[in-house]
């Protein structure tokens, strides 16, 4: 077979939000894009809604969305119990994104900032000279190879990673994820077949039409089960997720139990499933000549598996680093793209990953008692839900002890872990600031210690 050759600045695999907004970020700074998809474009990435965060888009320098992208405003929700139980009520600083537009207008900016798409590219296969990745090459949909040298790639290619799973450099740093740091998740767009079935389920949760009912730990400590019930009570927004073991189900399936137990729910219109890392960044998610952005860094915030906009801001921060630089695939840069990240996200993406593996430790049992104990209020499910690190007033405080008091056996896995997710934060402080992989694997160490995966 023929094989055709050409060089470019930088190569991003992977045309999702994470990919199409780094390719766009630097093509903006002069450099020559190609950006390459397996799928047709269009198909690139999330095809559903998803809740996404005003201010992780102005972070990442891309308008937040507006119009027919911006499917639901901030809306009310419910966190209540796995049976049900009432929690607590809030306003979510979450917007409902119609992520098909979203795509679709990050790969516009894209093409307009000069970046070529190169989709339908299947087969893909990466050249090392010595550790550096030097080309690629893949089938184009006329059946040719297409052989791309680049001085900087980028892996934008979700959660399997498929530049990094090969790299000798980053394999050591980036061990594969594993069903228990997995989510599988289903998120559709349902027709409600008996309104009165749907109002009832409103009135049994006190919500309104226009809200969503969010059930904690239905199928196993980390698990969800989010109905948003329309105005007009003929159609459904629903987001089901449970850890990928097996063991609690998959999002599908459990799509198919909840479909049992609220018949109300009619036929899908749109949507789909898949699953998501779970765990906090790497702690190495570049190499010279490569580096990671999106669910392939597992830029993610682990206690709900969000990683939209965490992966907009990984490409705009990349783009940022590597402007300017003779060599974009440069090791001091790239380096420079990871410590500024994981600084700046690092701390709360850490902190996350300690609270998700206390729910799962925990348990549905454990969801129960901390929705009838009342810890879980306004103030922490609001961060939890922006993506923050939370900040209780001194009241609150008071009233967090005085409920922990009346629960010893919750306050002794639960306070360990508070404190754990604030040295959370100081610990990204101290990430190494340039190249030092023996400083790099302390800080990752101290980084497993404080999850709890290496002994103390
Ligand atoms: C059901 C569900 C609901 C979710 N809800 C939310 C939410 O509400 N909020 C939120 O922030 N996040 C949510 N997430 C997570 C979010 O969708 C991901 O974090 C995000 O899509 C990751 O973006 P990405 O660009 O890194 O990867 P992806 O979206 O996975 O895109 C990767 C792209 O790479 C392409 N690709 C893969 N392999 C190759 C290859 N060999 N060659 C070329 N191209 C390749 C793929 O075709 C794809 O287009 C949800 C996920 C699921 C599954």
């Amino acid at each position: 077979m023929t094989v055709t050759g050409e060089s470019t600045d930088v190569v991003v695999v992977g045309a999702g939000t994470a990919g199409a907004n780094a390719a766009y970020q630097i093509a903006r700074q002069g450099r020559q894009v190609v950006l390459v998809e397996r799928r047709p474009a269009d198909d690139g990435g999330a095809q559903w809604n998803n809740g996404t965060l005003d201010w992780q888009f102005e972070r990442a320098d891309v308008a937040p969305p507006t119009g027919a992208e911006r499917v639901a405003e901030h809306g009310v929700t419910h966190i209540v119990g796995p049976e049900g139980q009432p929690g607590v009520t809030l306003v979510s600083p979450t917007v409902t994104t119609d992520m098909a537009l979203l795509g679709r207008r990050l790969r516009t900016l894209a093409l307009d900032a000069g970046v070529t798409i190169l989709d339908r590219a299947e087969h893909l296969s990466a050249e090392y000279r010595g550790t550096r990745l030097a080309s690629i090459e893949v089938t184009t949909p006329e059946g040719s190879r297409r052989r791309l040298a680049a001085s900087l790639f980028v892996d934008a290619t979700g959660r399997r990673g498929v530049l990094r799973s090969q790299s000798p450099v980053l394999q050591p740093w980036c061990p594969t994820v594993r069903g228990q740091e997995l989510c599988s998740a289903a998120d559709v767009h349902l027709e409600i077949t008996d309104g009165a079935g749907a109002g009832r389920f409103l009135e049994a949760h006190h919500a309104s039409p226009g809200e969503t009912v969010t059930a904690v730990g239905v199928n196993g400590g980390f698990s969800t089960v989010a109905i948003t019930v329309g105005e007009d009570l003929d159609h459904a927004r629903v987001l089901v997720g449970c850890l990928a073991t097996g063991r609690h189900g998959t999002g599908p399936r459990m799509l198919g139990e909840l479909r049992d137990r609220e018949p109300w729910l009619g036929p899908t219109i749109s949507g789909g499933f898949g699953v998501i890392p779970l765990r906090r960044p790497y702690a190495r998610f570049t190499a010279p000549g490569l580096a990671l952005v999106g669910d392939a860094a597992c830029q993610v915030f682990p206690a709900h598996g969000s990683g939209i906009g965490t992966g907009l801001i990984a490409g705009t921060t990349l783009a940022r680093f590597v402007a300017g630089l003779e060599d974009p695939g440069d090791e001091h840069g790239l380096w420079n793209y990871q410590a500024q990240f994981q600084r700046e996200l690092g701390g709360v993406l850490l902190a996350s990953d300690i609270f998700r593996r206390l729910s799962t430790e925990m348990g549905s049992d454990g969801a129960r008692t901390l929705i009838s104990a009342g810890l879980i209020n306004e103030t922490n499910a609001r961060a939890g839900l922006d993506q923050r690190w939370p900040e209780p007033s001194a009241t609150e405080l008071v009233d967090m002890a005085g409920r922990l008091s009346r629960h010893p056996g919750l306050a002794r896995r639960m306070l360990p872990r508070l404190v754990r997710g604030q040295m959370a934060g100081r610990l990204a402080q101290r990430y190494p600031v340039r190249v030092d992989l023996e400083a790099l694997d302390r800080w990752d160490r101290t980084a497993r210690r404080l999850l709890g995966t290496l002994p103390n």
